[in-house]
């Protein structure tokens, strides 16, 4: 069970920005199936179909059973399930996202409350999130959103398209879009075609991730991603699968692939007093 945040919160469905500018570009390409025209669904990319030898013993075919690849836990999810996040659906074969266009907070903040301390300082940038995570970290201090889907409980969201993301951006002054609070590679959908509409806009994008992306989510966002700051919780693979979930080895891996794709990295660990404390394990 996640801790209550004790520090300021970050998340809270304030006020949007009013008077969204006209004009942005429109959002480019999302692939629509009429079958999914629910309330911030869409296809979801990075599906693979997989054997499944072991469906038959719970009562499955198997034959439509599909792995999402978009982070490194790379689930096989079942008809009718959904990956560890919560947020990635198996529909009938078909991989979906139950978050695209479904913010559950935008807000205009400074960059450095990302934090970010050489990509645009003084800048504001706008931050968005929809609900769900691929981590559960025992301390979070966003449980509420990152975890509502694992929880049963539901939020408030907001209906927020791409291009209605860059127009209240542009007329908030802000000169970046943050993909943040939980980790946006579960939006992945929705993040890319907001930065492809940023980007066309003039505004940077940036991600505030816990490294947990595959090779095949970074090589998409690469084109259109300017900067990350990445949560390496603990040099500890013990801390990262007893206290989030995950393992160390995928976000050293990404860290790695952000520098060779040329994403502008900044490294953010949270000292938590006797997990990741340890000098020699800082040194
Ligand atoms: S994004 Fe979600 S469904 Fe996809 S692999 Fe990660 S946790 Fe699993």
């Amino acid at each position: 069970m996640p801790l209550r945040a004790q520090e300021e919160d970050t998340y809270t469905n304030a006020p949007a920005v009013p008077d969204a500018r006209a004009g942005a570009p429109q959002d480019p390409r999302r692939p629509r199936d009429p079958a999914l025209q629910g309330r911030g669904i869409a296809l979801a990319l990075l599906a693979t179909p997989v054997d499944d030898p072991l469906a038959p013993l719970s009562g499955h075919t198997g034959a439509r059973t599909i792995r999402c690849d978009a982070c490194a836990h790379r689930c096989v999810i079942r008809e009718g399930r959904s990956g560890i996040c919560q947020v990635r659906e198996n529909r009938n074969g078909t991989l979906v996202s139950l978050v695209y266009g479904e913010a559950v907070a935008a807000h205009v903040e400074p960059i450095e409350k990302k934090p970010f301390f050489h990509v645009l300082p003084g800048t504001d940038a706008y931050s968005i999130s929809t609900v769900g995570c691929n981590f559960h970290c025992r301390y979070c201090q966003n449980w509420e959103i990152s975890q509502a889907p694992r929880e049963g409980f539901r939020l408030p969201t907001r209906t927020l398209p791409p291009d209605q993301v860059v127009r209240e951006a542009l007329a908030a002054g802000a000169r970046s879009i943050a993909y943040t609070y939980v980790e946006p590679t579960i939006f992945l959908e929705y993040a890319l075609d907001t930065a492809r509409l940023a980007r066309a806009a003039g505004l940077t994008n940036v991600f505030v991730t816990n490294g947990y992306e595959t090779p095949e989510a970074l090589e998409l966002l690469a084109p259109v991603l300017d900067a990350a700051n990445v949560d390496l919780k603990a040099f500890s693979d013990r801390f990262y699968r007893r206290t989030c979930g995950a393992r160390l080895e995928p976000v050293r891996e990404t860290l790695v692939a952000m520098r060779r794709l040329g994403i502008w990295i900044e490294v953010t660990t949270l000292v938590t007093p006797g997990e990741t404390d340890d000098p020699a394990e800082l040194a």
